[in-house]
């Protein structure tokens, strides 16, 4: 309609500037969850007619597919489905969670959008669930990948030399992380660190031509023969990188130093399945940044010296948004009577091995 593309959201504050009314936000939603136009959620046709009329619920459209005929709205079928709250309010969770590196409690959350506890928690709830990006097949690693396993809440593996019991007792989660040197990474929980569980996973994540690198632990000798090579660090020999031959694990250990960070004080309090979706919550932030060149002037003895630093900033807000909201549709979230709330079964697929 009348509004023109909103590209920039600064702030809470901002949101409610540019989308003055909730018609706006209904606008906005709509750009992003159907960036290639306006499709059925039900059956997937692109052809539907706005229903307008005093009665009719805004922005609701009837699909014109004669076997289906279904009416719509942006929100049906994703995690947005019949909410009660002002579109404004998703928006600004949405832009809360993409633009705290630490994460947010769901009592700030509460606090900043005016809403109670609950409700702040089940948005957070349901906006992890569109940061699940381990059903994108197309995204695989590739060139140098490293992987690692580490406890949810476990101290360091290695520690000024001391190395920390791996295998069984701690009862502790553990997560399998991936990182190529892009600046991508994926990590999902695991039930133990034997090769039959590594496995197929590192074999769904990673291109076969990739350069693999890992630790000692025995588990990836066999699979690291499906990949075009296969690099081991010794930590416990303090090896902690061979610059010649570019075999370290420095990037999935600060991947995984990420995830331990914002874990801190949550692991024990959530049930397993909560715990995937901090860690994909987690990952998007790693995943959804770009490489900036900083330019620095440092004075020396000898003048003035320009140097330039690459560093990792987030890729800006709406372009996030637009990535989290294209795929929203078939992520709706029902109701259930153990859990408050309930996901398609289809996103189980390693979450499934906890039930
Ligand atoms: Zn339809």
């Amino acid at each position: 309609m009348e509004t023109s593309m909103i590209t920039e959201l600064k702030s809470v504050r901002d949101i409610w500037k540019k989308m003055p009314s909730e018609r706006h936000a209904r606008i906005f939603l709509e750009e992003m969850i159907w960036p290639s136009g306006r499709h059925c959620p039900h059956c997937g046709s692109l052809s539907s007619t706005p229903i307008r009329g005093r009665t009719a619920r805004p922005g609701l459209y009837q699909c014109a597919e004669r076997e289906c005929c279904l009416q719509f709205t942006v929100t049906t079928k994703t995690p947005m489905h019949a909410t009660k709250l002002d579109l404004r309010i998703w928006i600004a969770a949405i832009f809360l969670m993409l633009t705290s590196s630490k994460g947010i409690s769901s009592v700030v959350m509460a606090r900043i959008l005016g809403v109670n506890q609950k409700t702040a928690w089940k948005l957070g709830h349901a906006i992890r669930e569109l940061m699940d990006e381990r059903e994108a097949v197309s995204a695989r690693l590739a060139g140098v990948v490293e992987v690692d396993e580490a406890y949810v809440g476990g101290a360091p593996k290695f520690k000024k030399g001391v190395k920390n019991k791996r295998g069984r007792g701690t009862g502790k989660p553990m997560v399998l992380v991936a990182a190529d040197r892009t600046g991508q990474a994926k990590a999902t929980l695991i039930p133990n660190a034997k090769g039959a569980t590594l496995g197929p996973i590192m074999k769904e994540w990673i291109d076969p031509s990739s350069a693999l690198m890992t630790d000692s632990n025995t588990a990836y000798r066999k699979i690291g023969r499906s990949f075009a090579s296969h690099h081991t660090v010794n930590h416990g020999k303090r090896q902690h990188s061979r610059p010649s031959k570019g075999a370290h694990i420095n990037t999935v250990e600060a991947v995984n130093s990420q995830v331990q960070r914002a874990l801190i004080g949550v692991y024990h309090r959530l049930g397993r399945q909560h715990l995937q979706r901090y860690l994909d919550e987690i990952l998007w932030q790693w995943n959804h940044r770009q490489q900036e060149v900083k330019i620095r002037n440092r004075k020396t003895s000898s003048g003035t010296k320009t140097i330039a630093t690459r560093v990792w900033k987030p890729i800006p807000v709406v372009d996030q948004m637009r990535g989290l909201l294209c795929c929203a549709v078939g992520r709706q979230l029902r109701r259930t009577p153990q859990w408050g709330l309930c996901w398609p079964i289809h996103l189980f697929e390693h979450k499934g091995t906890f039930a």
